[in-house]
C-alpha cells in the first residue's frame, strides 16, 4: 500500500514539489527547488524559492510554502518534500530552514526528492538534532 501524508499520497507531493520547482526564480543561483507541505488536516502548499538582486533578501522553497500555509491559518504540519535538480545526491534543507520549519515541530517528515522522483526521507529531528525551539524561552 502506498505511503501517504495526511491522506495524501506521497507520489503527488513527490510530483507537486517536482512541479514547483518550475516556478523557481533563482536567476542567480540557476539553483531550482520546490516544496510540496502537507498540513494535517491533508491541505498541500507548494513553494520555490525566490531570489533577489540585493540577495540577502533570497527566500527558500521550503520557507515560501511554510509562510503560505501559516498565512492560511494553518500551523500543524505532516511532512515536507523538497526537489532540486540535484541527480547526484539530494538536496537537503538549508540551516536556515531547518531552524524556521522547526518551530512548528520537528517531528515534520522532510522528504528530499531528486528529478527522477528518488526519494529519501528523514524527520526534521534527524535533520536538526538539539534544536532551539519556543519551549527554550
Ligand atoms: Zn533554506
Amino acid at each position: 500500500m502506498a505511503q501517504t501524508f495526511a491522506g495524501v499520497p506521497l507520489a503527488t507531493l513527490v510530483e507537486k514539489a517536482l512541479g514547483a520547482r518550475g516556478h523557481s526564480y533563482s536567476p542567480y543561483s540557476k539553483f531550482r527547488v520546490g516544496s510540496a507541505l502537507v498540513t494535517k488536516d491533508g491541505t498541500v502548499y507548494t513553494g520555490c524559492n525566490v531570489e533577489n538582486a540585493s540577495y540577502g533578501g533570497a527566500i527558500c522553497a521550503e520557507r515560501t510554502s511554510m509562510v503560505k500555509a501559516v498565512s492560511e491559518g494553518h500551523r500543524d504540519f505532516v511532512a515536507i518534500a523538497v526537489a532540486t535538480d540535484l541527480t547526484e545526491t539530494f538536496g537537503t534543507p538549508c540551516g536556515i530552514c531547518r531552524q524556521f520549519m522547526s518551530e512548528f515541530g520537528t517531528d515534520l517528515v522532510v522528504i528530499l526528492v531528486k528529478p527522477s522522483g528518488d526519494v529519501q526521507q528523514h524527520t526534521l529531528k534527524q535533520l536538526l538534532p538539539l534544536a532551539f525551539g519556543p519551549s527554550d524561552l
